[in-house]
């Protein structure tokens, strides 16, 4: 069963507003396997609102509109409604006589515009609405609904799970949803498409959705069936040979970050870490200490942006410094092992490189970044060009770090 919300209000296409409750109404939705197809944002304008309800409506069995329910002569979407279904507005006294109360209980008097609030579309359900003034409602034609639902988040969403989702749950099949998460590093969004898309591109059920961080790329399996069984094994389908062609650049299947896997990693190795940052600036040691626990495996470590820093602190030459640079094979590899030494951690991950702005150079433009890792087998150095602006540049050098510390712990011991 497929929904179209549609967001109300000439506010709503400000550059100061975004429209947040369709991202509620989506997940609530498609927790009852219903698939949003659509999403619209349409001002104060009853024809241009009418014209998007009968869209919807042609294409899709459940219309949600959030706004617009208000008093005033910019709230048209009853109107709206009406007119795109070809009904009367009735004026419901008993409503009036309601909003009226709730004046009265604030001692204050009801402007004569708050009547507006007690039109009602012809045949529609009137759906209470305990936490403002303006009633919902719920028009049922031809085997599809239209729900109106007033533009305040917490009012909106008080109503949807209160009077919606019950009915809907009369109208939407039950099935059952299952899912499942791929997480992979190393790996650019497009490279990785090209690579899965001829298994997944077979198949709607599962559908599959690709979301892509810096260095780190989420694969979303989403089964819509009958029962779990046949949910998962659909699932199986797809998922299992996704996994297969990308092997060990999948870190994790069950959501878990890499961070979080690092951690364990080292922790089941009783293996400790330290870090020399550069351009991170303490982004590396961010991301390790954001996991509860990490204090078992993490000793702390050494955020060394000036060169003065990393000969004091880390024992980089100042010959390797000026022969070679900051951002270099020698000294990233000085950075880890002078790192690892001065914390007496078992492992220790360095990073420098260039975030940009400013600071390339042709041999070395923006982007470019190296890794050394040390560990009781040496030191290794990895050299990377990323593209992007100065965060993600900074997010993926801290992801390229993580990774290499993860395939270095995962690898079978020589
Ligand atoms: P009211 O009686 O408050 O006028 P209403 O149903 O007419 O209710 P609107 O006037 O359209 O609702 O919106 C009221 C406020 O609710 C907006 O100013 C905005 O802050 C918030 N709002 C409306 N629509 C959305 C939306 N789609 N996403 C997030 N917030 C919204
Ligand atoms: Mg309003």
């Amino acid at each position: 069963m497929n929904a179209e919300i549609v967001a109300v209000g000439s506010e709503m296409l400000t550059p100061e507003r975004v429209d947040t409750n369709s991202l509620y109404l989506t997940g609530e939705l498609n927790t009852l396997g219903v698939e949003v197809v659509g999403k619209y944002v349409v001002g104060d304008h009853v024809n241009r609102l009418a014209d998007v309800v009968r869209l919807a409506l042609s294409r899709s069995s459940i219309v949600i509109l959030s706004g617009g329910l208000g008093p005033t002569e910019d709230d048209l979407t009853r109107d709206a409604v009406a007119a795109a279904l070809g009904r009367k507005l009735i004026y419901h006294a008993e409503i009036a006589g309601l909003l009226e109360q709730r004046f009265a209980r604030l001692n204050r008097k009801m402007a004569e515009v708050n009547k507006r609030q007690a039109f009602v579309i012809e045949g529609a359900e009137i759906l209470a609405n305990d936490r403002g003034t303006a009633p919902g409602q719920w028009v049922e034609e031809s085997g599809s609904v239209v729900m109106l639902l007033p533009g305040p988040p917490h009012e909106m969403k008080a109503m949807f799970e209160r009077q919606c989702l019950p009915r809907l749950a009369r109208l939407v099949p039950k099935r059952v949803i299952r899912t499942l998460e791929l997480r992979v590093a190393g790996m650019g969004e497009s490279d990785l498409d090209q690579l899965i898309a001829p298994v997944y591109k077979k198949y709607q059920n599962p559908a599959t959705t690709i979301l892509a961080g810096a260095g780190d790329i989420q694969i979303h399996f989403r089964a819509q069936c009958d029962t779990v069984a046949e949910a998962d094994a659909l699932i199986c389908e797809v998922a299992g040979p996704v996994e297969l062609l990308l092997g060990d650049r999948i870190y994790s299947r069950n959501g878990e970050s890499i961070e979080a896997v690092v951690g364990k990693l080292l922790l089941s190795r009783q293996s400790s870490l330290t870090v020399a940052e550069s351009c991170t600036g303490g982004l590396l040691g961010e991301r390790l200490t954001s996991v509860p626990g990490s204090s078992e495996y993490f000793l702390g470590g050494f955020i060394t942006y000036s060169n003065a820093l990393k000969t004091a602190v880390l024992g980089v030459p100042p010959e390797m410094l000026a022969e070679h640079g900051a951002v270099s094979k020698p000294v990233a590899e000085a950075m880890a092992a002078g790192a690892r030494r001065r914390a007496g951690a078992t492992h220790a991950l360095s990073i420098t490189g260039v975030a940009g702005p400013g600071g390339g150079t042709e041999a070395k433009p923006v982007g470019t970044v190296y890794i050394g890792l040390a560990d009781p087998s040496g030191t290794e150095v990895l050299h990377r060009q990323v593209l992007g602006d100065r965060t993600r540049i900074r997010m993926f050098a801290s992801q390229l770090a993580l990774d290499f510390l993860r395939r270095r712990l995962s690898a079978p011991p020589k």
